[in-house]
């Protein structure tokens, strides 16, 4: 039966049961029937035997075939007569000569033996049951037996009515039990299937769908129960999806990328971090999940570290440029100083004690390369600076032990360049210890308060012995109408300014201008200094506030340049919150601009 609906099985049970239970009472009741139809025929059978004859041996029938024709029409039995030698000597039925012996019928043996017998055979025509009975006549010379018998014609018309009946009553049975099932399956099936169509919606992942609860008590009990499912089905969903996005977030928020990639090199997870670092990011970037990594990440490098730790288990580090979509040195070559240094480290993932997969962190190491290579180079340029006044001290210290100090002529002269490069010397180490002191981390300057006026004289002050030198003329203009004061480390304000108008003088020809001016409003407060000397290169321009560089290296050392004037100005405004800048056109001169907030430092702003 499968496949068919709950209805139809329940229709094909029922009309089998009905059609069982019809026909058991058919049969039942047709041999309750029968028996009792035996019963009564064999009572009216032994009656009428016993009243013929008596009738017989008392000598009042003598074997007159008409007597006996109407008493068998009259009690519709057949009447037969069997002789000593068991030849029929009267039949109300047959003609007596058609007849065979019947010494040999069992009834006719047993009656001779007992008195009287019964039995029953099938009619061969009818195909009915004919009952007998056979009874002993004693006091006749020449009647052994006086047999009365009659076939059981009813049973055919009961039969036949109870077989109707039992169509009828079946047909009606099948109109009826298909209203009571259609009615009562509905009850049934209805719920079902709306719990069948609820199922199919939570299979689509609509878990909040409900349904109207009634029907059988089961079947209620059953929607409450999928509900329940549901619902929890629901809340384990949530709780999933928001650990999910924890994660998701965690990953997100960090600055590291996190890669994992299963044991096939599918990548499961990536954070926006990875997809920052190791894409392009115009490419791929939201959709690098369900890539396998070879089709993520062009290279070989990763690849290959993912897939050793894959086979050993054990960590594995790649550091390598990228570019683009470029890795290794090609990233290196094409991307240049855009090139970044990454750091990967592929982590395997145990599961059952196999490598499942593998967790690759990535590093930018860009930054930190960079600072090393600035520490290298500063502690080259370093001793490349203190290196030429140290050989020059030691060189004519040298010569003055040699001898050199018995010439006054040369001790002098001697003397004095020992004097200058270790004047240099202290220089240099004045302005490295600034910067140092500058860049230590935590270390604010004190501020007061300060007239902007006060620090432009002060600068100016600084500055007049070296312009005196040069025949320079020192203009300044200070716009400050309100009188507004600046919250500043007043001493370093005028260390910038003084190494801006030194450059000045020092780069500009002898006998010109340099103009300082100074201008303030609520919010901030701008210095420039201006000059019509050389000019700084565009190129250059940029990198002039860098430690040690210089556009003409043997000119600024000749002046006693340091290289590190504006890289001390960079940091002095940078510690103030402000910003340094340059515009200059070559021959025509240079100004340099600086601005900061007139309250200070922004917090949190840095240099
Ligand atoms: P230095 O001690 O060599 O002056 P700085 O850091 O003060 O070092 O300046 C860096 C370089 O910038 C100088 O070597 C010089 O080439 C250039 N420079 C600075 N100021 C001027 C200026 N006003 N005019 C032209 N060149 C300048």
């Amino acid at each position: 039966m499968i496949g068919k609906s709950i209805r139809q099985r329940l229709v094909i049970l029922t009309l089998f049961v009905l059609a069982l239970a019809l026909g058991g009472s058919f049969l039942i009741a047709n041999r309750a029937f029968s028996n009792t139809l035996r019963e009564t025929t064999y009572t009216q059978l032994a009656n009428n035997a016993t009243y013929l004859k008596t009738l017989l041996e008392n000598d009042t029938y003598t074997i007159e075939p008409d007597r006996f024709d109407a008493y068998a029409r009259a009690t519709s039995l057949r009447i037969t007569i069997i002789g000593k030698d068991g030849w029929v000597l009267y039949d109300s039925d047959y003609r007596e000569a058609d007849l065979d012996n019947h010494l040999y019928r069992a009834e006719v043996q047993q009656a001779l033996v007992a008195g009287s017998a019964v039995s029953e055979r099938r009619s061969a025509t009818q195909r009915l049951p004919v009952l007998y009975h056979a009874i002993r006549i004693d006091e006749d010379p020449d009647i052994a037996v006086l047999r009365l018998s009659t076939t059981l014609n009813q049973l055919t018309g009961y039969q036949k009515s109870y077989q109707n009946l039992f169509l009828g009553g079946l047909a009606i049975l099948v109109i009826l039990v298909a209203a009571i099932t259609a009615v009562s399956i509905g009850m049934i099936t209805r719920p079902l299937h709306r719990i069948k169509e609820t199922a199919a919606r939570y299979a689509n992942g609509e878990l909040d769908a409900r349904m109207h609860l009634d029907g059988p008590s089961e079947i209620a009990e059953l929607a409450t129960t999928m509900q329940d499912m549901a619902t929890r089905l629901r809340n384990t969903i949530d709780e999933v999806e928001s650990s999910r996005q924890q994660v998701q977030a965690i990953l997100d928020s960090m600055t590291e990328g996190i890669l994992l990639v299963d044991a096939s090199l599918v990548v499961k997870v990536a954070n926006q971090a990875a997809k920052n670092l190791l894409l392009q990011t115009s490419e791929n970037a939201e959709s690098i999940e369900g890539l396998r990594l070879v089709q993520a990440i062009r290279s070989t490098e990763i690849v290959a570290a993912c897939n050793n730790t894959l086979l050993d288990g054990k960590y594995h580090e790649v550091t390598l440029a990228h570019f683009g979509h470029l890795f290794g040195e090609t990233a290196l070559l094409v991307g240049r100083s855009k090139t970044k240094i990454l750091r990967l480290l592929a982590v395997p993932v145990w599961t059952d004690g196999q490598v499942t997969g593998v967790v690759l962190t990535v590093n930018d190491m860009t930054e930190l390369k960079r600072l090393e290579q600035i520490r290298k180079d500063f502690v080259a340029n370093v001793s490349h600076e203190l290196k030429t006044p140290i050989t020059a001290i030691a060189g004519f210290s040298q010569a003055l032990i040699e001898g050199a100090q018995d010439n006054p002529e040369d001790r002098s002269h001697f003397l004095s360049i020992i004097n200058r490069q270790a004047t240099h010397m202290q220089r240099i180490v004045e302005d490295l210890l600034l910067l140092s002191s500058l860049e230590q981390q935590n270390t604010v300057p004190t501020r007061t308060w300060t007239a902007v006026g006060q620090i432009i004289e002060e600068t100016v002050e600084a500055c007049r012995f070296k312009a005196e030198q040069k025949h320079s003329r020192l203009e300044v203009s200070v716009e400050n109408p309100e009188h507004l004061e600046v919250l500043a480390n007043g001493m370093l304000i005028v260390q910038a300014l003084s190494n801006l108008v030194v450059n000045a003088i020092t780069y500009s020809g002898s006998g010109t201008t340099i103009g300082i001016g100074a201008t303030i409003d609520e919010t901030d407060v701008v210095f420039t200094v201006s000059d019509s000397g050389p000019g700084i290169p565009k190129d250059a321009q940029e990198r002039i506030f860098e430690r040690f560089y210089r556009v003409d290296a043997a000119r600024s050392r000749s002046q006693g340049g340091t290289g590190l004037g504006l890289s001390i100005v960079k940091h002095i405004v940078g510690v103030h919150g402000g910003s340094v800048t340059v515009e200059s056109e070559l021959g025509k001169g240079s100004t340099f601009t600086i601005r900061m907030p007139r309250g200070g430092m922004v917090p949190g702003s840095s240099f």
